[in-house]
C-alpha cells in the first residue's frame, strides 16, 4: 500500500554558507526520501531558509542592505548548493513568506483562544548604545554555575547549564561591547508548563518499539527536561526585530523559533498550491499521513517539546517521528578554519567536483543514532576509490565491452546464478536498513554483494574466454558477461538512493527505464540491448583533498573577521626603512574594548583577551602580557589593536589580530590606552 509521507530537514539559518557539517543532515534526509520514493510511496520533501531574528537584522545592517535583500542572496546560494549536492527538495522556500506569516498568526490566535498564551512583564538586558533589547545569544558573560568566561546568555558551553541571561556575571553586549542595562518590557508566553501531561505522553509514545516518536537517547533527554520542570516559552521580541508582528500587539514580534517550524507547513502549503495537493490532508488533527522531521540533536528541545505542543493546541496533527542525528567531525576533530577543515559545500564542489563521493561516504558512516560522524579525509579517498571504483563500477568496466563488441550489445537472460539469487534474497534486508536510517549497514551489505560479483567474474575470467575459439567458450562468455550486467543492475538499484546521478547514467547505459525497488524482480531479458559502455567515474586524487584544505586555509587568511581566536605576541619596534602613508594605512588600527581577559591553561606568557571593536562577534586574541597584567584589571579597559593582521595559529588557538604594547629593557609590556571619549571600533590613524 502506498504511504503518504511528508519529510522535512531543519531550516538552515540565512546568515551563512552551507558547509559539510550541514550536509550530513540534508544528505541523510535526501537518501531516505529517495529510498521511500523508490518504494512507490508518495513523498513530499520540503525545507526553507530560516530568515528571521536579530543576527540577520544586524548582518544586513552591517552590509548596508535590507534584510530582504540579504535573505534573497542567501536563498539563491543555498538553493544552488543543495541542487548541486543532489538534495532534491520538492520545495525549498523561505520563512519570510506570506504563507508563513498567515499560518504563524493563525496558529498564534488558536493558541490564544485555547488559553495557552499569557503576558508577563519581564526585565531584560538592553543595549544602551544600540537602543535595542539583546537576544540571549548577544549577551555574554561568566557562567553563574561553573564560572567559565565568555558564555552565551542562555547556556554554558563548558558545563552545559541553562539559565536566564540575567544570571550571567559581568555581562556585556556582543553587539556593542557596552555593559547592558536592565529594562522592563512586556513579553508574550506560550504556557508550555501546562502542556507537560500531553508532552510526557507524546514523547514516550511507542517507546522501545519501532513506532516510537523519539529515538531512545532522545526520549531519555526528554526525561531529564521533565524532571527539571518545563518553563513557559517566551515567544515575543521587541522592535527593532526582523520577523512577523504579533496580531494586536504593536511593536511585538514573534520570536524566530516560533515561526521557523511553522515554515515547514508554509513550504508545504506553497507546494500544495503549485501541485494541487490537499494541505489539510497532511496537517489536520486526525491526519493518516506521515510526518517526519530530520534534525540535529542540538535542536531537539524545539522539535520535541515546543513544536508538538504548538501543533496540539492549535488543532493540528503531531509529527509521526523525529529523527535526530549527531554532529560532523573532520579527521576526528571539530571542523576547524585553521586546519582547513571548515569546508563549505561550494569549496568541496570546486575541488572534488563529484557530490556523490561525499554522499556515499556520509551514508557509509550514518546510522539511526545521535552519535557524531567523522569525515576522515584519508579514509574518504580510500573508501570511495575502493568501494565505488574498485568494486562497484569495476563489475561493468570488466565485462560490458565484450557484450558491446562480441554480442551486438545483446543480453542473455540469466536464470540460474547463485550470486544473483543471493542479491535478490537480501533486497528486503537492505530496504529495512534504509528505512531505519541504518545506511552504513545497508552499504556494508551492498559491498558484500559487490565482492561476490567480483569473485564470480574473477572465477569466470571472461578476458581468457574471449581469447578462446569455439562455440562453448563463446556461449560461456556471453552468459558470464550477461550475469555481470544483471548483478551490476541489482547493485545500482540498491545504491540509487545514495548515488542518484550515477544511477541515472547507468540506466542510460543499460538502456532501461528508471529503476525502482520493484525492479529487483524484473531482470534484463533475452535480447535486451545495452548501450556502449563509457567511463562512469574516476578515482579521487589525494591531491584534490590537499588543494581543498589548503584553499580553506587561504580563505581564512583573506577573511580574518571570521576567525574565532586570535593572539598577538608583543614585540619591540624593529628598525625599519621609511614607509609611505599608503603603507601605513594598510594597517587597520582600532580602538578595542577588553570585554574579557583570562589566563590560558598551560601558557606561560599569554592572556586570552576578548576584544570588542564594534563587530557582531567580539574577537579573541592571545596577547603576551601575562607577566605585566592581572586579567581582572584589564576588563572594561579600552586599548588599541591591529584589526587586519592575518589570523595566526598559535598553540592555544587562532590569533585574529594583535594588541599593541610597549616594552624594552626598562620594563613592560605596557598596553596602550586612548584618551577619554574614544569608542570601541573607532579607527586609529
Ligand atoms: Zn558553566
Amino acid at each position: 500500500m502506498s504511504r503518504k509521507i511528508l519529510v522535512t530537514s531543519a531550516l538552515p539559518y540565512a546568515n551563512g554558507s552551507i558547509h559539510l557539517g550541514h550536509l550530513v543532515e540534508y544528505i541523510q534526509t535526501d537518501i531516505w526520501v529517495r529510498f521511500q520514493k523508490m518504494q512507490g510511496n508518495t513523498v513530499h520533501y520540503v525545507c526553507a531558509d530560516d530568515t528571521h531574528g536579530t543576527p540577520i537584522m544586524l548582518r544586513a545592517e552591517k552590509e548596508g542592505i535590507t534584510p530582504e535583500a540579504l535573505i534573497d542572496n542567501v536563498h539563491k546560494e543555498h538553493s544552488a548548493d543543495f541542487a548541486d549536492f543532489l538534495v532534491d527538495f520538492d520545495n525549498y522556500y523561505s520563512t519570510n513568506a506570506l504563507e508563513n506569516k498567515e499560518l504563524s498568526q493563525s496558529i498564534y490566535k488558536k493558541l490564544k483562544a485555547a488559553g495557552k498564551i499569557s503576558t508577563k512583564t519581564i526585565e531584560q538586558f538592553y543595549d544602551p548604545l544600540k537602543n535595542m533589547f539583546l537576544p540571549d545569544r548577544f549577551i555574554k558573560g561568566e557562567c553563574p554555575k561553573c564560572h567559565a568566561k565568555d558564555q552565551y546568555g542562555d547556556s554554558c558551553e563548558v558545563c552545559g547549564a541553562t539559565y536566564n541571561p540575567t544570571e550571567l556575571i559581568n555581562a556585556y553586549s556582543a553587539v556593542s561591547g557596552a555593559t547592558p542595562i536592565r529594562k522592563e518590557t512586556e513579553h508574550y508566553f506560550f504556557k508550555l508548563s501546562e502542556c507537560e501531561d500531553f508532552l510526557k505522553q507524546w514523547t514516550r509514545q511507542g517507546s522501545g518499539t519501532d513506532k516510537a516518536t523519539l529515538q531512545g537517547e532522545a526520549a531519555n533527554k526528554m526525561g531529564e527536561w521533565f524532571e527539571n520542570g518545563l518553563n513557559d516559552w517566551d515567544i515575543s521580541r521587541d522592535a527593532p526585530y526582523f520577523g512577523f508582528e504579533i496580531p494586536d500587539a504593536p511593536g511585538k514580534y514573534f520570536y524566530v523559533w516560533l515561526d521557523a517550524p511553522i515554515g515547514y507547513m508554509a513550504s508545504f502549503k506553497k507546494l500544495c498550491e503549485m501541485k494541487g495537493l490537499d494541505f489539510d490532508e497532511y496537517w489536520k488533527q486526525d491526519s493518516t499521513t506521515e510526518l517526519y522531521h530530520f534534525i540535529g540533536k542540538d535542536i531537539l528541545y524545539f522539535h520535541a517539546l515546543f513544536w508538538p505542543a504548538t501543533l496540539e493546541y492549535s488543532g493540528h496533527r503531531k509529527p509521526t517521528k523525529i529523527f535526530a542525528h549527531g554532529f560532523l567531525t573532520v579527521n576526528g576533530e571539530k571542523m576547524s578554519k585553521s586546519r582547513g577543515t571548515f569546508i563549505t559545500a561550494r569549496s568541496y564542489l570546486d575541488h572534488i567536483k563529484n557530490p556523490e563521493y561525499l554522499r556515499y561516504y556520509y551514508a557509509a558512516k550514518l546510522n539511526s543514532t545521535m552519535e557524531d560522524i567523522d569525515l576522515n579525509l584519508e579514509d574518504f579517498v580510500a573508501r570511495v576509490n575502493s568501494d565505488l571504483v574498485g568494486k562497484y563500477i569495476n563489475i561493468a568496466s570488466r565485462t560490458a565491452g565484450f557484450i558491446n563488441k562480441l554480442f551486438n550489445g545483446e543480453i542473455t537472460q540469466i536464470d540460474n546464478s547463485p550470486v544473483i539469487d543471493e542479491m535478490r534474497r537480501v533486497s528486503s534486508l537492505i530496504a529495512e536498513s534504509y528505512a531505519e536510517r541504518e545506511y552504513g549497514k545497508a552499504l556494508r551489505e551492498i559491498m558484500r554483494l559487490a565482492d561476490l560479483a567480483n569473485a564470480n567474474i574473477a572465477d569466470a575470467a571472461p578476458w581468457l574466454k574471449a581469447k578462446q575459439d569455439g562455440t562453448d567458450a563463446r556461449t560461456s562468455l556471453e552468459l558470464d558477461c550477461s550475469a555481470a550486467m544483471e548483478m551490476f543492475r541489482l547493485l545500482t538499484i540498491y545504491l540509487k538512493p545514495v548515488l542518484p546521478n550515477l544511477a541515472a547514467n547507468i540506466e542510460t547505459f543499460l538502456n532501461i527505464s528508471p529503476l525502482t525497488w520493484a525492479s529487483v524482480h524484473t531482470p534484463l531479458k533475452n535480447g535486451h540491448r545495452i548501450n556502449n559502455y563509457a567511463h562512469l567515474i574516476t578515482r579521487i586524487d589525494p591531491k584534490q583533498i590537499e588543494a581543498m584544505t589548503e584553499a580553506n586555509k587561504e580563505n581564512l587568511q583573506a577573511t580574518p573577521a571570521v576567525a574565532q581566536v586570535t593572539s598577538a605576541p608583543v614585540s619591540t619596534l624593529p628598525e625599519v626603512e621609511y614607509i609611505s602613508i599608503d603603507d601605513f594605512t594598510k594597517v587597520d588600527l582600532r580602538i578595542a574594548k577588553i570585554v574579557n581577559a583570562e589566563h590560558v591553561e598551560g601558557a606561560e606568557k599569554l592572556l586570552k583577551l576578548t576584544l570588542d571593536i564594534g563587530e557582531v562577534q567580539p574577537r579573541q586574541v592571545f596577547a603576551g602580557i601575562k607577566s605585566a597584567y592581572d586579567p581582572e584589571t584589564l576588563k572594561g579597559r579600552l586599548t588599541v589593536m591591529v584589526a587586519n593582521l592575518a589570523p595566526r595559529k598559535m598553540k592555544f588557538g587562532l590569533s585574529d589580530g594583535m594588541v599593541l604594547a610597549a616594552s624594552d629593557e626598562r620594563g613592560g609590556p605596557f598596553i596602550l590606552s586612548p584618551d577619554v571619549g574614544a569608542q570601541p571600533g573607532m579607527r586609529v590613524k
